[in-house]
């Protein structure tokens, strides 16, 4: 599982600024479309091979009365949920009484807790937060966020417990349990041997979104239609439940990401709906259904885990939900907004469901099936290549300098998403709209849908 890193500390110590230095280097797929923004305040890191989820729980001002009546209570649930807390202070400022009540909660809560001292540039930090260690929380690292210093040796400290475990899970994993690692260079003949291989696993299928949209009336929907295998598991409340399925004798895993097995059973004070909970689901799974209340629109918050789900790379449906009973020209409406909003990730399948009634149910399947498929689909070298030369002669590339871009080979570089690496000459120069040309041509060529495609271009052969 990959692990949660909460950021936490008092307003104006750096917590923004070291949130987009950790998320700003994972952006490869959100380039790709220009209609998404990224959440300000839960990314994806990738940092010194660690990949994790960031978290930025906001400005706590840990003064006058207590902490928890000041703190926003998705930033308690955060800090509950993560699994390291960066816990920043400000070297210049020096410490403050806010600090110490935030130290004093952070010690109750026995968290993994590294104390961070920011703005270490251009001053004395081994004499700017002596101070600092009256706060009990042990070393104390200097940083200087804005500059990167300090960054990686921060998070090489904080994620090793989790580097390692990650290291076992490979060595021991099962053979379905790999699936989002990257792979070598195929010939066509194993391309074809894989992807059968593929297609005996189960999908990993995560539910989501934002509360009272009708995930637990369709999970309910869809079990109750299919033969439920096992569906209790241990784990905390903080977890997804995984149900084993089966639907017309394919296999799948259903991430429950609404609690609906577990509400049964557990009065628990953890609210139902969780961001954090969500992105892991999203992280785990292999496609990714995302459920949008028609009689809502569009919100907010329905685009920040679109553009969680996209920029990891996820198989992405849509399904539109409650479309029961509502009125011809809301409909239209709905449709207009989609089309404006969420024109731009044109590859993902929108259905048209209600829960409530079924209606639609069964055809989200066709989709989910559908964007697996093209999000694992085998592709050798030879025939990735072929691609790239037939979009090469159809529409060269620009000069650049007087010397024409050269592409010369493709090969994949991975799936779940598909990835595809391109070698070439000068292709650092490549201008963002012959890349999008690129991907689109691999789209139609290959009929990818249902999935983003992450392109990589390599300088020479
Ligand atoms: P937040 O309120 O905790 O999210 O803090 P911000 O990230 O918004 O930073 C507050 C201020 O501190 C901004 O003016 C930043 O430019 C500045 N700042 C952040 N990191 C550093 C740093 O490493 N060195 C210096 N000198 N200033 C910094
Ligand atoms: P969750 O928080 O996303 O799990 O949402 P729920 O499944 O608990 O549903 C929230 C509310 O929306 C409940 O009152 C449901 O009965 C209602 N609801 C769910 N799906 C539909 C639907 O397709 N049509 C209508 N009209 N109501 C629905």
């Amino acid at each position: 599982m990959i692990p949660v890193v909460a950021l936490v500390g008092r307003p104006n110590v750096g917590k923004s600024t070291l949130f987009n230095r950790l998320t700003r280097t994972r952006d490869a797929l959100v380039a790709d479309f220009p209609g998404l923004t990224r959440d300000r305040k839960y990314g994806r890191a990738f940092l010194s091979g660690h990949e994790f989820i960031v978290v930025d729980t906001g400005g706590i001002d840990g003064s006058e009365e207590g902490i928890e009546t000041k703190m926003a209570e998705q930033s308690l649930a955060a800090i509950a949920e993560a699994d390291v807390v960066l816990f920043m202070t400000d070297a210049r400022a020096g410490l403050t009484a806010a600090d110490e009540a935030i130290a004093q909660y952070l010690r109750s809560r026995e968290k993994m807790t590294f104390l961070v001292a920011n703005k270490i540039d251009g001053i004395d930090g081994d004499s700017a937060v002596a101070e600092f260690w009256a706060l009990g929380l042990g070393e104390i690292h200097q940083i200087a966020a804005a500059q990167g210093r300090g960054v990686s040796s921060l998070i090489e400290n904080a994620l090793a417990p989790f580097a390692r475990a990650m290291a076992e899970d490979d060595e021991f994993a099962e053979d379905g349990e790999e699936s989002h690692k990257p792979l070598r260079e195929y010939t066509e003949e194993e391309a074809e041997a894989e992807q059968a291989r593929l297609q005996e696993l189960p999908i990993k299928l995560a539910i989501i979104g934002k509360p009272n949209v009708g995930k637990s009336t369709l999970t309910n929907r869809i079990l109750g239609e299919e033969r439920v295998v096992v569906y209790d598991q241990p784990g905390t409340t903080r977890d997804s439940i995984y149900i084993p399925m089966e639907r017309d004798g394919r296999e799948y895993v259903l991430i429950d990401t609404a609690g609906v097995r577990r509400r049964a059973k557990v009065h628990d004070v953890v609210e139902k709906f969780s961001v954090i909970k969500t992105l892991k689901a999203v992280e785990d799974a292999n496609v990714v259904l995302l459920v949008i209340d028609a009689r809502e629109g569009i919100a907010e918050q329905d685009l920040g885990l679109l553009g969680f789900a996209i920029n990891a790379g996820r198989a992405l449906v849509i399904a539109v939900n409650k479309w029961d009973g509502i009125d011809t020209d809301i409909k239209e409406r709905v449709k207009t907004e989609l089309d404006r909003r969420l024109g731009f990730i044109d590859f993902a399948r929108i259905h048209f469901i209600s829960a409530l009634h079924g209606t639609g149910v069964g055809h989200l399947f066709e989709s989910i099936e559908e964007a697996y498929e093209s999000a694992t689909r085998r592709v050798g070298t030879s025939m990735l290549t072929k691609i790239m030369q037939m979009a090469q002669d159809d529409h060269q590339p620009p000069l650049v300098n007087g010397r024409r871009v050269k592409l010369k080979y493709a090969h994949a570089g991975g799936y779940n998403p598909p990835i595809i690496v391109i070698h070439g000459n000068q292709v650092s120069r490549l201008p963002d709209s012959y890349k999008r040309y690129m991907m689109n041509y691999y789209r139609r060529t290959l009929n990818i849908v249902g999935t983003p495609i992450q392109l990589r271009f390599q300088e020479g052969a």
